[in-house]
Parts: structure tokens; C-alpha cells; sequence
């Protein structure tokens, strides 16, 4: 007998826990008691609960029953038409509630799943039976109901005998189950991305932080998990934030600024996908998501790594000079030494100090911040240049002959542009190793790529 299963893999190293703040929440503080004998008509498990409302109290029952009541109660637009590209085909659009019912019967909460697991459901002999599992991650009080959502219509899916692939090529490539083949197939990667992408464009109350975070998720999975890409409108662009901390928008080809709005404090943007991560220089604040166009906040953390970074010191939090989220590895650089995760199976930590005498400063994307790629370049506060990466799932930091004519506080490639961000606030092109100033009337403080959609 073959028992399946078939798991959902979440962006990976980027369990994203613990909540910051009350911010743009996705779910609702009490459910009432109609809502609850609905949901109970469904899944026996909650009938518990009917009777009387039922107010959040940080329960992992409270938290499924919050993600049914966002697939029950979010609003859509009633014209909801396709993109233009993959993202959205409708397919999936109609009474999320409905489909979600219609297809389990039962959840599941686990002690226990392989790293990176979100929720997966089993098939014996080619029947399932309905029962959807939720793994540990899943279910802090701070994980998006809005993700839950997305997750539980995935799982759904694979009711109807979608199963996963392991991804031969791209930022997953070798996980087993991380990819589907093609999104026209309608798979349960097709339903995750759907679902995002419909949140982003055609959701009419939902906040636009929880909105924007839904656009860069779909672009996240539609990028990642299929092993035939995906057709997406989109332009690349390089953003500026300003010493009077404005996001500007610079087209690489005719280098026009836009305005976009305002960064919360000064500080360092990580890029995880498409997401990007703020680490304000002010180490009192926590790292959290930031949004270009004034969106404002959500309460989840955008990765383990920030989890872990929000609970230290600030002398501790200024000994991170900066760090690499890639899709399969991970490195956290200190001043002196460099902590790697390199397998994306387990939690395994490797540090490897600097070389004595070298000061770590930040990481230079000369090639472009690639989630696909094991290395990146790592500067010295004396202009010298490493390379580090993982090789064979092992971290390593090494000299590098790349040489550039300054020092130079931030490097990315977007399209086939080099950009370079000195010390004093100055954008340089880069070609050739040769640095040429760029007119740009105001002072520069951190630069990052980022990525648009016609769509969304
Ligand atoms: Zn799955």
C-alpha cells in the first residue's frame, strides 16, 4: 500500500512567527455563535465551541477557526477578471469556504513536521480521508490567518489529486514536493498563488499592509514553485531610500526617480523574495516588513531570523552587520565571524569567524540578489573583498579577486545594470569594476531591488 503525502513547502527559511504589535490583523477578535454552528455543520471537532461567541485566547483551535472565518468573510470585488499573465485565472476565486468544506472534513494540529512543512494531507491507495494536518509553524498566534487561508485552499486542492514534484531546477531545486510543473495544470501551487494574487488585487476591506504582503507572497510561490516559470508582467527597479528616508523608485534604463513613500526609520533593507526586511540602524526598534508606499505594518515577523534578532540587546542587535535569506540557505554576518545555515532540511548552524583583522561591513549582490544562488560577496571595513556562500551545504568564506575602484556600502544588479551606494550617500553605475557617479540630487542611505506587476 502507497500512503501519499503531499506537504506544503513554505518559502523556505522563512517561518514566519511571533507577533510585534496589534498592526494590520487579519483575523477578527471574537467569532459569533452563528458563525460558529456553521463551521461546527462542517467539522464536528468545533461543535465545543457553539453556543456562545468565541473570543480570541492564543488557542490553535481559536487560530483555525479565525483562518475559516477569513476564507468565510473576506470581500472580494464582484468583477474579478484575469490577469494578464499567470497570476490569476479565477479558477479558484469563488466561495473559498465552500471549497475548503467540500473537500475536508477534518483538522488535524501536529507536534511534529519536517523543517519548512506547513500543513499537509495523506492518500492511501488514491483516497483520501479529508483530514487536513497542521504543523507547529502554522500555528503560532501570529501566523497570518490570511496564510492559513491561502494554505488550507492548497490542501484542498490536493483532495483532488494534485500531488507535488521535486523541483529539478530554480530556488527549490532537489526539494522533494516544493513544485509543481505548470500553473495551468491548477495544481495546489496554482491555489496558493491564486489566492494571494486575488487578496492583492480584488480584496475591497482588506488593509492595504495585508495586501501588499499577499502581492509579494504571490509573486514569491509564482516565481519559486513551479519548474515551468510562470509568464509574469513585471518591471525591475531599483529603490532609493533617501537621508530623509523617502523611498524613490530609479528605472535602471532611463534612471527616472519616483516618488513611493516613507521608510519608518533608517536603516538596512534584506531582501527575502520578494519581501523586504527593515533593520532600523536605531537598535532599539525591531526588525519587521516594510512597504514602499506607506501601507503601514502587519503584525507577523519576517523571518525566524528577525524573530530572533527582535529579542536581543541592542549592543547585541549592532553586532549583525547584515544578512542573506536565500531560498535554500541562509547567513547572518557579524562583525567577526559568519553564521550559515545551509541545509534547508535541517536546523543546522555553522560559524566560521573571519580572518583576524577583518571587520565584516555588508554583502554586495554584484550579480543581483538571486534566491537561487549559493554565494554573494561580503565587504570589509577596509574595501576587502570575500566571497562566501554554500558549497555542498556547507558555508564558506573566502578571499575574492573581485575588485572595485571604491568602497561601497550596497551593490545590485537589476536587468543588466550594476549599482553601486558609497558611504557618502553618493549612487554610482559599476561597469567593469569602473565606478561612474550618478546625478541623483538627494542623499542616498540604502538602496534595493524591487520588483512591480502590471497585475497587482
Ligand atoms: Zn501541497
Amino acid at each position: 500500500m502507497t500512503l501519499k503525502k503531499f506537504i506544503l513547502i513554505i518559502t523556505l527559511m522563512t517561518t514566519a512567527l511571533l507577533a510585534l504589535e496589534t498592526k494590520a490583523q487579519a483575523s477578527t477578535n471574537c467569532i459569533s455563535q452563528a458563525d460558529l454552528n456553521d463551521i461546527a455543520s462542517h467539522f464536528s471537532q468545533f461543535s465545543k465551541y457553539t453556543g456562545k461567541e468565541f473570543c480570541a485566547d492564543g488557542s490553535s483551535d481559536f487560530q483555525l477557526l479565525s483562518s475559516m472565518m477569513f476564507m468565510r468573510s473576506t470581500a472580494f470585488d464582484l468583477n474579478m477578471t484575469k490577469s494578464p499573465d499567470d497570476f490569476f485565472s479565477g479558477k479558484f476565486s469563488q466561495d473559498w469556504f465552500s471549497y475548503f468544506t467540500g473537500r475536508i472534513s477534518k483538522i488535524k494540529v501536529e507536534s511534529a513536521c519536517p523543517k519548512g512543512a506547513l500543513a499537509y494531507v495523506q492518500a492511501m491507495l488514491g483516497l483520501s480521508d479529508h483530514v487536513m494536518h497542521v504543523c507547529p509553524i502554522g500555528l503560532l498566534p501570529s501566523f497570518s490567518t490570511l496564510d492559513l487561508s491561502s494554505t488550507f485552499m492548497h490542501e484542498a486542492r490536493h483532495i483532488d489529486g494534485y500531488a507535488h514534484i521535486t523541483c529539478s531546477k530554480g530556488p527549490r531545486a532537489g526539494i522533494q514536493g516544493a513544485c509543481d510543473k505548470v500553473i495551468a495544470d491548477g495544481g495546489s501551487y496554482a491555489v496558493t498563488v491564486e489566492t494571494y494574487a486575488q487578496l492583492a488585487k480584488y480584496a475591497t476591506a482588506l488593509h492595504p499592509a495585508l495586501k501588499a504582503y499577499a502581492r509579494a507572497s504571490a509573486a514569491v510561490y509564482g516565481q519559486e514553485a513551479f519548474e515551468t516559470p510562470i509568464s509574469i508582467q513585471s518591471k525591475n527597479e531599483l529603490v532609493l531610500m533617501t537621508d530623509s528616508l523617502q523611498f524613490l523608485s530609479l528605472d535602471p534604463t532611463t534612471l527616472a526617480t519616483q516618488t513611493l513613500g516613507n521608510s519608518p526609520s533608517a536603516g538596512k533593507i534584506v531582501k527575502r523574495a520578494s519581501h523586504m526586511i527593515l533593520i532600523p540602524e536605531d537598535k532599539t526598534l525591531p526588525g519587521k516588513y516594510v512597504f514602499l508606499k506607506n501601507q503601514g505594518d502587519i503584525s507577523q515577523s519576517p523571518s525566524d531570523l528577525i524573530t530572533e534578532y527582535n529579542t536581543q540587546t541592542p549592543s547585541n542587535k549592532a553586532n549583525l552587520v547584515d544578512l542573506h535569506i536565500g531560498a535554500q540557505w541562509t547567513a547572518r554576518v557579524y562583525k567577526n565571524s559568519v553564521r550559515f545555515v545551509c541545509d534547508p532540511t535541517a536546523s543546522t548552524v555553522k560559524d566560521i569567524s573571519l580572518p583576524a583583522g577583518m571587520t565584516a561591513t555588508n554583502l554586495l549582490y554584484v550579480n543581483g540578489y538571486d534566491r537561487a544562488s549559493f554565494s554573494t560577496l561580503l565587504s570589509m571595513d577596509n574595501g576587502d573583498i570575500y566571497e562566501m556562500g554554500c558549497a555542498n551545504r556547507v558555508g564558506y568564506v573566502q578571499v575574492s579577486n573581485v575588485k572595485f575602484d571604491q568602497k561601497y556600502k550596497r551593490i545590485y544588479k537589476v536587468n543588466d545594470k550594476t549599482f553601486g551606494l558609497n558611504f557618502n550617500g553618493e549612487l554610482f553605475s559599476i561597469e567593469n569594476g569602473k565606478s561612474t557617479l550618478l546625478n541623483i540630487p538627494t542623499r542616498i542611505i540604502e538602496i534595493s531591488p524591487n520588483q512591480t506587476y502590471s497585475f497587482m
